[in-house]
C-alpha cells in the first residue's frame, strides 16, 4: 500500500499542528511511520487519502459499534443542523436522550451531559469530592481518565505510594491527591484506605480495562472495590467512558452485577459526536449546580447535533436484543483464528478479551494489570502492526490499545483479518 498522499497531508499537518495531530496516540509514535489520512469511512471500513481501504479495529477508540456513517446517526444529525446547530439553550432531545441512557443503565436517576470522557470524569471526582468533603482519589496504574490533571499521575516503581505527575504542567499539589494501586490489587487499595483514614473521597476505576490493552478485573476485584468504598464512605466512579453501552446496555455494572455510586460515559454515547456524560442517583447529582453546590457547565453541552447522534445510536442499541451477543461472538470467534495462527507460528501471545474489546499481547505471562501488559514485546508488536497495516487491516498503534469490534464487520472480515494475521506470524 502506498503513502504518498498521507505522508504529504502530515506534512502540512506537522507545520501548522502540534506533532501534526490533535491527539497524541493518532502521531503513530509508538510504532514508527506515518500516520494515516482518512478520507471517508463506511461499515468496517476506512477510506484513506491514499486510495487505500482498511479494515477498522479502532471504529474512533469505540463510538462506531455499529459501523461507519451509520445511517440512524447520519440522517439524525442532518436533520437536525437544518435547524440549527448551537443554541446555549434547553432543547428535547437532551430530555430525550437523558431518559433513555438513565432507562438503560441500572443505579442512576440522573445524568449531565458534557463534551467529551475528559470532562466526564473530571466532573465526577469533583462532584465525589463535593459529596463526601473529601480530597484524595484513589486510581489504577494504566487506567485512563482523560486528560485533566488530577489523573496524570504514574506509580512510583510498583510502590503504592503518593503519585509523581506524569506529565510536566501537573503541579505536585494535585499529584498528592491521586494516591495508586495497581490494577487488580485489592490489598494495595485497602491499605491506601487504612493509612489515609477519612480522606479518600472516590476509587475511580475502569471496570474492565482497556487502556492497557483490555484487561478484566479478577474475580472479587470489583466487589471488593465496593465493599471498601461503603466501609470508608467514600465513592465509586465506574469510569465506563470504553465499556459504557458496548459491553452490555447497562454496561460493567450490568454484566458482572456491581453498583457504583457515580459512572463516566463517553465514547458510544454520543455516536462519534464529541459528547460525555457522568450519572448517578438523585442524592449524589442534587450537589450538582444549578440544584447544589459543585459547578460544572458547558457552552456546548448538551448540543443538539451531538445529542441527536447519541439518540440515534442508543436507540438502536436499545432495541436490538442480540447486538452484544452477536458482538460477542465475533470478537470470540477473532480470538480463535487469531490464537490458532499465532500458535501455528509459535508467537508467544497472550490474547485478552471481555465482550467486544479484545487484545493481543506478545508476552507468555498473563496480562493483569500495567505491569504485566508492560512486558510484552513492543518490538514484535510493531512488525504485527505494520505488517497488518500492508495487509489492509487497521489496528491501533500502540500496544497498549484495545482493538473494538463494530458490528458492521462481517464474517468474511474476520476471515480476511485471520488470514493476514496467519500471514504476518509467519514473518514476525
Ligand atoms: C477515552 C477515555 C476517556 C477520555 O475520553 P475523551 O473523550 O478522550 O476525553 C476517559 N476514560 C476512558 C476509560 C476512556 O477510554
Amino acid at each position: 500500500m502506498k503513502y504518498q498522499r498521507s505522508s504529504q497531508l502530515f506534512k502540512e499537518a506537522s507545520a501548522v499542528i502540534p506533532g501534526g495531530v490533535n491527539s497524541p496516540v493518532r502521531a503513530f509514535k509508538a510504532v514508527g511511520g506515518t500516520p494515516i489520512f482518512v478520507k471517508k469511512a463506511e461499515g468496517a471500513y476506512i477510506y484513506d487519502e491514499d486510495g487505500n481501504r482498511l479494515i477498522d479495529f479502532i471504529n474512533s477508540w469505540g463510538p462506531m459499534i455499529l459501523g461507519h456513517a451509520f445511517k440512524p446517526v447520519v440522517n439524525a444529525v442532518v436533520d437536525k443542523a437544518k435547524k440549527g446547530t448551537s443554541f446555549g439553550m434547553p432543547t428535547e432531545i437532551e430530555t430525550k436522550i437523558a431518559a433513555l441512557a438513565i432507562s438503560m443503565v441500572p443505579n442512576v436517576d440522573k445524568i449531565r451531559f458534557v463534551n467529551s470522557g475528559t470532562e466526564a470524569c473530571m466532573s465526577a471526582v469533583r462532584l465525589a469530592r463535593g459529596y463526601t468533603g473529601k480530597e484524595k482519589i484513589i486510581k489504577f496504574a494504566g487506567c485512563y481518565h482523560g486528560h485533566s490533571d488530577s489523573f496524570l499521575i504514574q506509580a512510583g516503581s510498583g510502590a503504592v505510594t503518593f503519585g509523581s505527575p506524569n506529565s510536566p504542567g501537573v503541579t505536585k499539589g494535585t499529584a498528592k491527591d491521586t494516591l495508586l494501586a495497581p490494577y487488580n490489587n485489592l490489598n494495595a487499595v485497602k491499605h491506601i484506605f487504612e493509612s489515609n483514614p477519612n480522606q479518600i473521597a472516590a476509587i475511580i476505576v475502569e471496570p474492565v480495562a482497556g487502556n492497557m490493552g483490555c484487561i478484566p478485573p479478577a474475580e472479587g476485584f470489583l466487589q471488593g472495590l465496593r465493599a471498601l468504598c461503603d466501609k470508608y464512605k467514600a465513592t465509586l466512579i465506574f469510569d465506563e467512558v470504553m465499556t459504557g453501552f458496548r459491553l452490555a446496555k447497562g454496561g460493567v455494572q450490568e454484566l458482572y452485577g456491581i453498583k457504583a455510586d457515580l459512572i463516566c460515559f463517553g465514547k458510544v454515547i454520543g455516536g462519534g459526536l464529541p459528547v460525555g456524560a457522568f450519572a448517578a442517583s438523585d442524592e449524589i447529582m442534587s450537589f450538582l449546580a444549578p440544584e447544589g453546590p459543585v459547578y460544572q457547565a458547558g457552552t456546548l453541552s448538551g448540543n443538539p447535533l451531538a445529542m441527536a447522534a447519541g439518540y440515534a445510536l442508543l436507540e438502536v442499541l436499545n432495541k436490538d436484543a442480540d447486538v452484544y451477543d452477536r458482538l460477542a461472538e465475533k470478537t470470540a470467534y477473532l480470538h480463535q483464528g487469531i490464537s490458532k495462527a499465532l500458535k501455528r507460528h509459535k508467537i508467544t501471545h497472550t490474547i485478552n478479551r471481555v465482550g467486544s474489546m479484545i487484545s493481543v499481547h506478545f508476552t507468555e505471562n498473563t496480562v493483569v494489570d500495567f505491569e504485566s501488559a508492560a512486558h510484552g514485546n513492543n518490538d514484535q508488536f510493531k512488525k504485527f502492526f505494520h505488517g497488518m497495516l500492508a495487509a489492509g487491516v487497521y489496528i491501533a498503534p500502540s500496544a497498549f490499545e484495545s482493538w473494538f469490534i463494530t458490528d458492521a464487520l462481517t464474517y468474511d472480515d474476520l476471515d480476511f483479518t485471520i488470514a493476514a494475521v496467519e500471514s504476518v506470524a509467519s514473518k514476525l
